[in-house]
Protein backbone atom coordinates (compact mmCIF):
# COMPACT_ATOMS: atom_id res chain seq x y z
CA UNK A 1 0.00 0.00 0.00
CA UNK A 2 1.22 3.44 -0.87
CA UNK A 3 1.96 5.83 1.98
CA UNK A 4 -0.38 8.75 2.25
CA UNK A 5 0.97 12.26 1.74
CA UNK A 6 0.39 12.91 5.42
CA UNK A 7 2.47 9.90 6.40
CA UNK A 8 5.33 11.00 4.17
CA UNK A 9 5.21 14.52 5.53
CA UNK A 10 5.04 13.23 9.09
CA UNK A 11 8.16 11.11 8.56
CA UNK A 12 9.96 14.08 7.07
CA UNK A 13 9.00 16.72 9.63
CA UNK A 14 8.15 15.12 12.97
CA UNK A 15 10.63 14.14 15.64
CA UNK A 16 9.38 10.63 16.37
CA UNK A 17 11.91 8.57 18.28
CA UNK A 18 11.59 4.85 18.86
CA UNK A 19 12.81 2.83 21.79
CA UNK A 20 16.52 2.30 21.15
CA UNK A 21 16.56 -1.48 21.36
CA UNK A 22 14.62 -1.65 18.07
CA UNK A 23 17.58 -0.25 16.17
CA UNK A 24 20.00 -2.90 17.48
CA UNK A 25 20.69 -6.28 15.90
CA UNK A 26 21.69 -9.31 17.99
CA UNK A 27 25.41 -8.54 17.73
CA UNK A 28 24.84 -4.92 18.82
CA UNK A 29 22.86 -6.16 21.81
CA UNK A 30 25.74 -8.40 22.82
CA UNK A 31 28.11 -5.42 22.78
CA UNK A 32 25.68 -3.39 24.91
CA UNK A 33 25.22 -6.22 27.41
CA UNK A 34 28.95 -6.88 27.68
CA UNK A 35 29.61 -3.20 28.40
CA UNK A 36 26.97 -3.25 31.15
CA UNK A 37 28.40 -6.40 32.69
CA UNK A 38 31.74 -4.63 32.96
CA UNK A 39 30.03 -1.58 34.41
CA UNK A 40 28.18 -3.68 37.04
CA UNK A 41 31.45 -5.35 38.03
CA UNK A 42 33.20 -1.99 38.43
CA UNK A 43 30.25 -0.41 40.28
CA UNK A 44 30.14 -3.24 42.81
CA UNK A 45 33.70 -2.58 43.88
CA UNK A 46 33.38 1.21 43.68
CA UNK A 47 30.53 2.13 46.02
CA UNK A 48 32.22 5.27 47.39
CA UNK A 49 34.13 8.16 45.82
CA UNK A 50 37.40 6.92 47.33
CA UNK A 51 36.90 3.43 45.93
CA UNK A 52 35.90 4.75 42.51
CA UNK A 53 38.95 7.02 42.38
CA UNK A 54 41.27 4.22 43.44
CA UNK A 55 39.86 1.73 40.95
CA UNK A 56 39.89 4.35 38.18
CA UNK A 57 43.53 5.11 38.94
CA UNK A 58 44.44 1.43 38.68
CA UNK A 59 42.74 1.20 35.27
CA UNK A 60 44.46 4.39 34.08
CA UNK A 61 47.91 3.25 35.15
CA UNK A 62 47.33 -0.08 33.43
CA UNK A 63 46.47 1.84 30.25
CA UNK A 64 49.62 3.96 30.24
CA UNK A 65 48.36 7.09 32.00
CA UNK A 66 50.92 8.84 34.23
CA UNK A 67 50.53 10.97 37.33
CA UNK A 68 50.98 14.59 36.16
CA UNK A 69 53.34 15.15 39.09
CA UNK A 70 55.70 12.52 37.67
CA UNK A 71 56.11 14.01 34.18
CA UNK A 72 58.33 16.95 33.25
CA UNK A 73 56.52 17.84 30.05
CA UNK A 74 53.48 16.85 28.02
CA UNK A 75 53.17 16.51 24.25
CA UNK A 76 50.43 15.35 21.86
CA UNK A 77 49.39 11.77 22.60
CA UNK A 78 50.47 11.88 26.25
CA UNK A 79 48.06 10.59 28.86
CA UNK A 80 48.11 12.02 32.37
CA UNK A 81 45.94 12.16 35.47
CA UNK A 82 45.69 14.04 38.74
CA UNK A 83 44.16 12.36 41.78
CA UNK A 84 42.78 14.97 44.16
CA UNK A 85 43.15 13.66 47.72
CA UNK A 86 41.97 10.21 46.73
CA UNK A 87 38.42 11.45 46.12
CA UNK A 88 38.37 13.12 42.70
CA UNK A 89 40.24 12.61 39.43
CA UNK A 90 41.13 14.78 36.46
CA UNK A 91 42.29 12.81 33.43
CA UNK A 92 43.75 14.21 30.20
CA UNK A 93 44.74 12.92 26.78
CA UNK A 94 46.79 15.62 25.03
CA UNK A 95 45.67 16.51 21.51
CA UNK A 96 47.62 17.87 18.56
CA UNK A 97 46.25 21.39 18.85
CA UNK A 98 47.52 23.84 21.43
CA UNK A 99 45.68 23.76 24.72
CA UNK A 100 44.70 27.39 24.26
CA UNK A 101 42.49 26.36 21.36
CA UNK A 102 40.24 24.74 23.92
CA UNK A 103 39.55 21.45 25.64
CA UNK A 104 36.83 18.84 25.19
CA UNK A 105 35.66 17.89 28.67
CA UNK A 106 33.29 15.32 30.07
CA UNK A 107 32.64 15.80 33.77
CA UNK A 108 30.84 13.38 36.07
CA UNK A 109 30.73 13.00 39.84
CA UNK A 110 31.64 9.93 41.87
CA UNK A 111 30.02 10.72 45.22
CA UNK A 112 26.50 9.43 45.88
CA UNK A 113 23.87 9.98 48.58
CA UNK A 114 24.61 7.88 51.65
CA UNK A 115 24.91 7.98 55.44
CA UNK A 116 28.14 9.22 57.05
CA UNK A 117 29.20 8.45 60.60
CA UNK A 118 29.18 11.40 62.99
CA UNK A 119 32.54 12.48 64.51
CA UNK A 120 31.69 10.75 67.81
CA UNK A 121 29.59 7.92 66.44
CA UNK A 122 29.75 5.13 68.98
CA UNK A 123 27.20 4.84 71.81
CA UNK A 124 25.27 2.27 73.79
CA UNK A 125 21.56 2.26 74.56
CA UNK A 126 19.49 -0.51 76.19
CA UNK A 127 22.41 -2.88 75.68
CA UNK A 128 22.70 -2.28 71.97
CA UNK A 129 25.75 -0.62 70.45
CA UNK A 130 25.12 1.93 67.69
CA UNK A 131 26.91 4.21 65.27
CA UNK A 132 25.30 7.65 65.04
CA UNK A 133 25.00 8.94 61.45
CA UNK A 134 24.52 12.18 59.54
CA UNK A 135 23.11 11.68 56.08
CA UNK A 136 24.93 12.95 53.00
CA UNK A 137 22.98 14.39 50.06
CA UNK A 138 19.29 14.27 49.29
CA UNK A 139 17.85 11.03 50.61
CA UNK A 140 14.38 9.81 51.51
CA UNK A 141 15.24 8.72 55.04
CA UNK A 142 12.70 5.90 55.27
CA UNK A 143 14.47 4.11 52.40
CA UNK A 144 17.57 3.57 54.55
CA UNK A 145 15.95 1.57 57.34
CA UNK A 146 15.59 -2.21 57.34
CA UNK A 147 18.12 -2.82 54.56
CA UNK A 148 21.60 -4.38 54.84
CA UNK A 149 24.31 -1.73 55.05
CA UNK A 150 28.09 -1.96 54.75
CA UNK A 151 30.75 0.39 56.12
CA UNK A 152 33.36 1.85 53.75
CA UNK A 153 36.04 4.45 54.28
CA UNK A 154 39.20 5.31 56.15
CA UNK A 155 40.34 5.88 59.71
CA UNK A 156 43.47 7.94 60.28
CA UNK A 157 45.56 7.69 63.43
CA UNK A 158 47.50 10.59 64.92
CA UNK A 159 50.73 9.14 63.54
CA UNK A 160 49.29 9.43 60.01
CA UNK A 161 48.63 5.73 59.59
CA UNK A 162 45.54 5.29 57.39
CA UNK A 163 43.35 2.23 57.79
CA UNK A 164 41.01 1.34 54.95
CA UNK A 165 37.65 -0.09 56.00
CA UNK A 166 35.34 -2.18 53.84
CA UNK A 167 33.06 -4.42 55.83
CA UNK A 168 29.72 -5.89 54.82
CA UNK A 169 30.53 -6.71 51.19
CA UNK A 170 32.26 -10.07 51.47
CA UNK A 171 30.02 -13.15 51.73
CA UNK A 172 31.65 -13.91 55.12
CA UNK A 173 31.36 -10.37 56.50
CA UNK A 174 28.63 -9.33 58.90
CA UNK A 175 26.31 -6.55 57.72
CA UNK A 176 24.69 -3.71 59.65
CA UNK A 177 21.21 -2.22 59.59
CA UNK A 178 19.00 0.60 60.85
CA UNK A 179 15.84 -0.73 62.47
CA UNK A 180 12.31 0.46 61.73
CA UNK A 181 9.18 0.27 63.84
CA UNK A 182 6.88 -2.75 63.50
CA UNK A 183 3.55 -1.88 61.80
CA UNK A 184 1.65 -3.18 64.83
CA UNK A 185 2.89 -0.24 66.90
CA UNK A 186 3.39 2.29 64.10
CA UNK A 187 -0.03 3.94 64.26
CA UNK A 188 1.43 7.36 65.06
CA UNK A 189 4.39 6.97 62.71
CA UNK A 190 2.10 6.00 59.84
CA UNK A 191 0.05 9.17 60.35
CA UNK A 192 3.11 11.31 59.75
CA UNK A 193 4.09 12.82 56.43
CA UNK A 194 6.45 10.52 54.51
CA UNK A 195 9.33 12.97 54.96
CA UNK A 196 8.86 12.98 58.73
CA UNK A 197 8.32 9.26 59.21
CA UNK A 198 11.96 8.66 60.09
CA UNK A 199 13.88 11.37 61.90
CA UNK A 200 17.44 12.11 60.74
CA UNK A 201 18.58 11.78 64.32
CA UNK A 202 17.11 8.25 64.46
CA UNK A 203 19.21 6.90 61.61
CA UNK A 204 21.36 4.93 64.04
CA UNK A 205 23.25 1.91 62.81
CA UNK A 206 22.90 -1.24 64.90
CA UNK A 207 26.37 -2.71 65.40
CA UNK A 208 26.35 -4.97 68.50
CA UNK A 209 24.50 -6.66 71.35
CA UNK A 210 27.13 -8.74 73.17
CA UNK A 211 28.69 -7.59 76.46
CA UNK A 212 32.33 -7.62 77.39
CA UNK A 213 32.43 -9.99 80.34
CA UNK A 214 33.44 -7.83 83.28
CA UNK A 215 31.25 -6.67 86.12
CA UNK A 216 32.79 -3.31 86.90
CA UNK A 217 32.35 -1.78 83.42
CA UNK A 218 29.46 0.57 82.75
CA UNK A 219 28.89 0.13 78.99
CA UNK A 220 29.85 -3.45 78.27
CA UNK A 221 28.33 -3.70 74.78
CA UNK A 222 30.16 -0.57 73.60
CA UNK A 223 33.37 -1.80 75.20
CA UNK A 224 33.09 -5.13 73.43
CA UNK A 225 32.67 -3.37 70.06
CA UNK A 226 35.72 -1.21 70.81
CA UNK A 227 37.68 -4.32 71.72
CA UNK A 228 36.76 -5.92 68.37
CA UNK A 229 37.62 -2.71 66.47
CA UNK A 230 40.94 -2.57 68.30
CA UNK A 231 41.74 -6.18 67.43
CA UNK A 232 40.74 -5.80 63.77
CA UNK A 233 41.97 -2.27 62.98
CA UNK A 234 44.26 -1.33 65.86
CA UNK A 235 42.21 1.77 66.70
CA UNK A 236 40.80 3.31 69.87
CA UNK A 237 37.53 5.24 70.18
CA UNK A 238 39.16 8.65 69.63
CA UNK A 239 40.52 7.50 66.25
CA UNK A 240 36.93 7.52 64.96
CA UNK A 241 37.15 11.32 65.18
CA UNK A 242 39.65 11.34 62.32
CA UNK A 243 37.76 8.93 60.13
CA UNK A 244 35.49 9.12 57.13
CA UNK A 245 33.19 6.12 57.31
CA UNK A 246 30.29 5.88 54.88
CA UNK A 247 27.30 3.56 55.05
CA UNK A 248 26.11 2.23 51.71
CA UNK A 249 23.77 -0.61 50.75
CA UNK A 250 25.46 -3.98 51.25
CA UNK A 251 23.69 -5.52 48.26
CA UNK A 252 25.14 -5.55 44.77
CA UNK A 253 24.07 -4.12 41.43
CA UNK A 254 22.38 -6.64 39.13
CA UNK A 255 20.69 -6.99 35.79
CA UNK A 256 17.01 -6.11 36.10
CA UNK A 257 14.04 -7.69 34.34
CA UNK A 258 13.29 -10.99 32.57
CA UNK A 259 14.89 -9.40 29.51
CA UNK A 260 17.90 -8.18 31.56
CA UNK A 261 17.51 -4.83 29.79
CA UNK A 262 18.16 -2.69 32.87
CA UNK A 263 20.61 -2.31 35.74
CA UNK A 264 19.50 -1.93 39.35
CA UNK A 265 22.17 -0.77 41.76
CA UNK A 266 23.24 1.72 44.38
CA UNK A 267 25.20 4.84 43.44
CA UNK A 268 24.39 4.96 39.74
CA UNK A 269 23.97 8.73 40.28
CA UNK A 270 26.49 9.46 39.08
CA UNK A 271 28.82 6.50 38.80
CA UNK A 272 27.01 5.37 35.66
CA UNK A 273 28.07 8.52 33.82
CA UNK A 274 31.46 8.47 35.54
CA UNK A 275 32.11 4.93 34.34
CA UNK A 276 30.96 5.75 30.80
CA UNK A 277 33.16 8.89 30.76
CA UNK A 278 36.15 6.94 32.08
CA UNK A 279 35.75 4.14 29.54
CA UNK A 280 35.31 6.72 26.80
CA UNK A 281 38.57 8.54 27.57
CA UNK A 282 40.41 5.22 27.73
CA UNK A 283 39.16 4.28 24.30
CA UNK A 284 38.80 7.61 22.47
CA UNK A 285 41.12 8.35 19.56
CA UNK A 286 41.97 11.88 20.55
CA UNK A 287 43.22 13.91 17.58
CA UNK A 288 42.89 17.68 17.67
CA UNK A 289 41.76 19.07 20.99
CA UNK A 290 42.93 17.80 24.35
CA UNK A 291 40.32 15.60 26.04
CA UNK A 292 39.70 15.82 29.78
CA UNK A 293 37.60 13.58 31.97
CA UNK A 294 36.53 14.97 35.36
CA UNK A 295 35.44 12.66 38.17
CA UNK A 296 34.32 15.10 40.87
CA UNK A 297 33.48 14.68 44.52
CA UNK A 298 30.87 16.46 46.69
CA UNK A 299 28.36 17.15 43.91
CA UNK A 300 25.55 15.79 46.07
CA UNK A 301 26.17 18.43 48.75
CA UNK A 302 26.83 21.44 46.48
CA UNK A 303 30.33 20.81 45.06
CA UNK A 304 32.03 22.68 47.91
CA UNK A 305 35.35 21.86 49.53
CA UNK A 306 38.74 21.10 48.05
CA UNK A 307 37.56 17.92 46.32
CA UNK A 308 34.37 19.49 44.94
CA UNK A 309 34.11 21.05 41.50
CA UNK A 310 33.91 24.59 42.93
CA UNK A 311 37.51 24.18 44.13
CA UNK A 312 40.50 25.84 42.42
CA UNK A 313 42.14 22.42 42.27
CA UNK A 314 40.89 21.88 38.75
CA UNK A 315 42.45 25.19 37.65
CA UNK A 316 45.69 23.95 39.17
CA UNK A 317 45.53 20.82 37.02
CA UNK A 318 44.88 22.81 33.83
CA UNK A 319 47.70 25.23 34.76
CA UNK A 320 50.02 22.27 35.18
CA UNK A 321 49.05 21.05 31.71
CA UNK A 322 49.81 24.51 30.30
CA UNK A 323 53.12 24.66 32.18
CA UNK A 324 54.20 21.23 31.11
CA UNK A 325 53.12 21.77 27.51
CA UNK A 326 55.37 24.87 27.54
CA UNK A 327 52.45 27.07 26.54
CA UNK A 328 51.67 29.01 29.66
CA UNK A 329 51.60 32.79 29.93
CA UNK A 330 49.69 35.15 32.22
CA UNK A 331 45.91 34.59 32.24
CA UNK A 332 46.09 32.02 29.46
CA UNK A 333 43.88 29.68 31.48
CA UNK A 334 40.92 32.01 30.93
CA UNK A 335 41.36 31.76 27.18
CA UNK A 336 41.61 27.98 27.45
CA UNK A 337 38.29 27.86 29.31
CA UNK A 338 36.50 30.25 26.96
CA UNK A 339 37.51 28.07 24.02
CA UNK A 340 36.47 24.84 25.74
CA UNK A 341 33.31 22.79 25.62
CA UNK A 342 31.96 20.31 28.06
CA UNK A 343 29.37 17.64 28.60
CA UNK A 344 28.28 17.74 32.22
CA UNK A 345 27.78 14.01 32.54
CA UNK A 346 25.15 13.60 35.20
CA UNK A 347 22.10 11.39 35.40
CA UNK A 348 18.63 12.71 34.61
CA UNK A 349 15.13 11.73 35.65
CA UNK A 350 13.71 8.84 33.69
CA UNK A 351 9.97 9.00 33.07
CA UNK A 352 8.28 6.67 35.54
CA UNK A 353 4.60 5.99 34.69
CA UNK A 354 3.83 5.21 38.34
CA UNK A 355 4.78 8.79 39.20
CA UNK A 356 3.92 10.29 35.83
CA UNK A 357 2.11 13.25 37.41
CA UNK A 358 5.40 15.08 38.14
CA UNK A 359 6.58 14.94 34.53
CA UNK A 360 5.73 16.75 31.31
CA UNK A 361 5.47 13.82 28.91
CA UNK A 362 6.77 15.65 25.88
CA UNK A 363 9.81 16.90 27.79
CA UNK A 364 10.72 13.78 29.77
CA UNK A 365 13.65 11.46 29.30
CA UNK A 366 12.60 7.87 28.62
CA UNK A 367 14.60 4.80 29.55
CA UNK A 368 16.16 3.07 26.52
CA UNK A 369 15.77 6.15 24.31
CA UNK A 370 19.45 7.04 24.58
CA UNK A 371 21.55 9.58 26.40
CA UNK A 372 19.53 12.52 27.62
CA UNK A 373 20.47 16.20 27.36
CA UNK A 374 19.10 18.77 29.76
CA UNK A 375 19.39 22.17 28.12
CA UNK A 376 19.02 23.73 31.54
CA UNK A 377 18.71 22.70 35.14
CA UNK A 378 17.58 24.81 38.11
CA UNK A 379 14.05 24.97 39.44
CA UNK A 380 10.88 27.07 39.20
CA UNK A 381 11.83 29.48 36.45
CA UNK A 382 15.24 27.93 35.73
CA UNK A 383 16.48 29.54 38.93
CA UNK A 384 20.06 28.61 39.71
CA UNK A 385 20.42 26.62 36.53
CA UNK A 386 22.97 26.63 33.76
CA UNK A 387 21.31 27.10 30.37
CA UNK A 388 23.18 25.76 27.36
CA UNK A 389 23.45 27.90 24.22
CA UNK A 390 21.45 26.85 21.17
CA UNK A 391 24.56 27.13 18.98
CA UNK A 392 26.36 24.59 21.16
CA UNK A 393 23.41 22.18 21.18
CA UNK A 394 23.20 22.40 17.41
CA UNK A 395 26.84 21.46 17.14
CA UNK A 396 26.46 18.49 19.52
CA UNK A 397 23.36 17.25 17.68
CA UNK A 398 25.36 17.37 14.46
CA UNK A 399 28.12 15.21 15.94
CA UNK A 400 25.67 12.65 17.35
CA UNK A 401 23.59 12.39 14.21
CA UNK A 402 26.70 11.95 12.08
CA UNK A 403 27.67 9.05 14.36
CA UNK A 404 24.17 7.52 14.47
CA UNK A 405 23.85 7.91 18.23
CA UNK A 406 20.28 8.22 19.48
CA UNK A 407 19.71 10.98 22.01
CA UNK A 408 16.88 12.88 23.67
CA UNK A 409 16.35 16.37 25.07
CA UNK A 410 14.48 16.63 28.34
CA UNK A 411 14.04 18.42 31.60
CA UNK A 412 13.78 17.14 35.15
CA UNK A 413 10.05 17.45 35.78
CA UNK A 414 7.07 19.77 35.57
CA UNK A 415 7.90 23.47 35.77
CA UNK A 416 6.55 24.19 39.25
CA UNK A 417 7.19 20.80 40.80
CA UNK A 418 10.91 21.00 41.58
CA UNK A 419 14.37 20.92 40.12
CA UNK A 420 17.99 20.20 40.67
CA UNK A 421 21.52 21.12 39.73
CA UNK A 422 24.77 19.59 38.60
CA UNK A 423 28.38 20.72 38.20
CA UNK A 424 27.48 22.32 34.83
CA UNK A 425 27.20 25.90 36.09
CA UNK A 426 30.63 25.81 37.73
CA UNK A 427 32.38 25.13 34.42
CA UNK A 428 30.01 27.44 32.53
CA UNK A 429 31.08 30.16 34.99
CA UNK A 430 34.65 29.69 33.79
CA UNK A 431 33.51 30.47 30.26
CA UNK A 432 33.02 27.05 28.69
CA UNK A 433 30.11 25.88 26.57
CA UNK A 434 28.39 23.32 28.82
CA UNK A 435 25.34 21.11 28.60
CA UNK A 436 24.10 18.40 30.94
CA UNK A 437 24.10 15.03 29.30
CA UNK A 438 23.60 11.70 31.05
CA UNK A 439 21.74 8.48 31.64
CA UNK A 440 18.06 8.64 32.71
CA UNK A 441 17.43 6.99 36.09
CA UNK A 442 14.41 5.67 37.97
CA UNK A 443 14.33 5.78 41.79
CA UNK A 444 17.13 8.36 41.75
CA UNK A 445 18.94 8.83 45.10
CA UNK A 446 17.40 5.64 46.48
CA UNK A 447 19.49 2.67 47.64
CA UNK A 448 18.60 0.86 44.41
CA UNK A 449 18.54 3.06 41.31
CA UNK A 450 17.45 1.81 37.90
CA UNK A 451 19.03 2.52 34.49
CA UNK A 452 18.76 1.08 30.97
CA UNK A 453 21.69 -0.79 29.47
CA UNK A 454 20.90 0.82 26.12
CA UNK A 455 21.32 4.29 27.64
CA UNK A 456 24.54 3.37 29.43
CA UNK A 457 26.10 2.36 26.14
CA UNK A 458 24.63 5.41 24.42
CA UNK A 459 26.27 7.65 27.05
CA UNK A 460 29.61 5.93 26.55
CA UNK A 461 29.40 6.39 22.76
CA UNK A 462 28.33 10.03 23.17
CA UNK A 463 31.24 10.87 25.47
CA UNK A 464 33.66 9.06 23.18
CA UNK A 465 32.69 10.95 20.02
CA UNK A 466 32.60 14.18 22.01
CA UNK A 467 36.21 13.70 23.15
CA UNK A 468 37.18 12.93 19.58
CA UNK A 469 35.18 15.42 17.55
CA UNK A 470 33.88 18.38 19.55
MN1 LIG B 1 24.17 13.52 40.00
MN1 LIG C 1 22.26 13.36 42.68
Amino acid sequence: MEKSEGKILEKKLCDRKKIGWESLNEDDKKVVFKFSDEYIWFLNKSKTEREFAENAKAVLVKNGFKDIADVQSVKPGDKVYFCNRGKAMYIAVIGNKKLEEGLNLVGAHIDSPRLDLKPNPLYEDAEFAYFNTHYYGGIKKYQWTAIPLSIHGVMVKTNGEKITVNIGEDENDPIFTITDLLPHLAKDQMQKKLGDGIDGEDLNLLIGNMPYGSDDVKEKIKLNVLKLLNEKYGIVEADLQSSELELVPAFNAKSLGFDRSMVAGYGQDDKVCAYAALRAILEAKVQDKTAICILADKEEVGSMGNTGMASQTFDYFVSELLNKAGENRPNLINKVYCNSSMLSADVGTGYDPIYGAVSDRTNSAYLSYGVSFDKYTGSRGKSGGSDANAEFIGKIRGILEKNNIQYQLSELGKVDVGGGGTIAYLLADKGMEVIDCGVPVLSMHSPYEVTSKYDIYSAYMTYKVFYEEA
